[in-house]
């Protein structure tokens, strides 16, 4: 008998498990992938974000992190630099997924890998190729995967798709891009690149389903678009090799805070609440809300405890980080926002301050 099943091993379970691990407390962990994977991630971490991993004992310069300093704003062949106002650091999702699942066994917590949860009902679980496991103690971070029986009420979530890719720049390119973040404005959507590990770099977009359909419908036919209406992005693609097809994902419920409780259940990380990709902290929360989660067990609190916590702690960030998202999303708003963050760039700085939970 376990006391406690997480239900998805990223970020957000596995930093609850390793904490509860470590505090004497019998966890096992169900994760429906048998090796460590890529994610559909921009792979930027900053802030609390750090902090928790320090906590967790993940050695982020070990693991190949690059540090980022500065973030450009970057829209057709125009471009605009600010300083972040907090430490980040970026890494693969396979690398830091798979150090942080590491370290929860190796606090004591089992993991069961290749097994996806199919149902939940009545504090049990039913698993592919393992039968049911009961959980009077549930604590769910499955991401943006809804499992039966415990859906989240997300509405219906923007028409927008998003692309990741690794790519291997050439080198001016990739000495231009070290220690930033850059957040490139286009019409219907963005994309943010950065280096990761290993000499490559990370681009991640999001562009709604009208215009991924106006460019052909490919992702070819969407990357020769955006060349075409940015120079910038242009020119760091230019001779880059990427992965032979992207990871892609739809229908993203950004803005959403999950609002009811049910008893014994714990909702982490994507299934408590999802921030808007651009500011680079669903992963702050996922790691934020699996240390809540654990502190609030350890010290003998219930789900409803636990869930006024967490969106006390995340409402305000991503209310603000939605609204800017809707504002980013407007073409007409795009000039103007490039133009302030050029005259202005410490607003920009304080605005991205203002988006990090923790
Ligand atoms: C386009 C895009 C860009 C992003 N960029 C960033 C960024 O730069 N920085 C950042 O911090 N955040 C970013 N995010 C958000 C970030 O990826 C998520 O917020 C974060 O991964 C949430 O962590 P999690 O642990 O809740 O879920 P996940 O990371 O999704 O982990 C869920 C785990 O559960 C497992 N699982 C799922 N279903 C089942 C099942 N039925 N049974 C068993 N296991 C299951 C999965 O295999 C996975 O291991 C981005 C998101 C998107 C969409």
């Amino acid at each position: 008998m376990n006391d406690i099943v997480v239900a998805g091993g990223g970020p957000a379970g596995a930093a609850a498990s390793c904490l509860l691990a470590r505090a004497g407390r019998r966890v096992v962990v169900v994760e429906r992938e048998t090796a460590p994977a890529h994610r559909m991630c921009g792979e930027f971490l900053a802030g609390a974000g750090l902090d928790r991993l320090a906590e967790l004992g993940i050695d982020m310069a070990a693991l190949g992190a690059r540090p980022i300093t500065r973030m450009r704003l970057v829209r057709g062949g125009r471009a605009t630099e600010a300083a972040l106002p907090f430490p980040a650091l970026s890494l693969s999702r396979r690398a830091l997924d798979a150090a942080l699942l590491e370290r929860a066994e190796q606090a004591g917590a089992k993991v069961l890998r290749g097994h996806a949860i199919r149902a939940v009902g009545d504090g049990v679980l039913h698993i592919d190729g393992h039968g049911e496991l009961a959980a009077p103690t549930l604590l769910l971070a499955t991401g943006k995967h809804d499992v039966r029986g415990v859906r989240r009420e997300a509405g219906e979530p923007a028409d927008l798709i998003g692309f990741k890719t690794h790519l291997r720049l050439v080198a001016p390119e990739a000495a231009a891009l070290e220690g930033f973040v850059e957040l490139i404005l286009f019409r219907d959507g963005y994309a943010g690149l950065q280096m990761i590990e290993g000499g490559e770099a990370n681009l991640c977009l999001l562009v709604d389903r009208t215009r991924f359909l106006r460019d052909g419908g490919t992702w070819e036919g969407l990357v020769a678009g955006l060349v075409d209406e940015c120079a910038h992005l242009g020119r760091r693609l230019a001779g880059a090799e990427a992965w032979p097809r992207p990871l892609a994902i739809a229908r993203v419920p950004y803005g959403y805070v999950h609002q009811g409780v049910s008893a014994g259940v714990f909702r982490l990380g994507d299934q408590m609440a999802v921030i808007p990709s651009f500011t680079g902290g669903g992963m702050t929360i996922a790691l934020h809300s699996g240390a809540l989660a654990a502190r609030c067990l350890i010290e003998g609190g219930g789900a409803d405890d636990y869930a006024r916590a967490i969106r006390r702690a995340v409402r305000r960030p991503v209310r603000l980080a939605g609204a800017l998202y809707r504002a980013g999303r407007a073409n007409w708003l795009q000039g103007p926002i490039i133009r302030m963050a050029s005259w202005w760039p410490g607003g920009v700085s304080g605005l991205a301050a203002m988006t990090r939970v923790g």
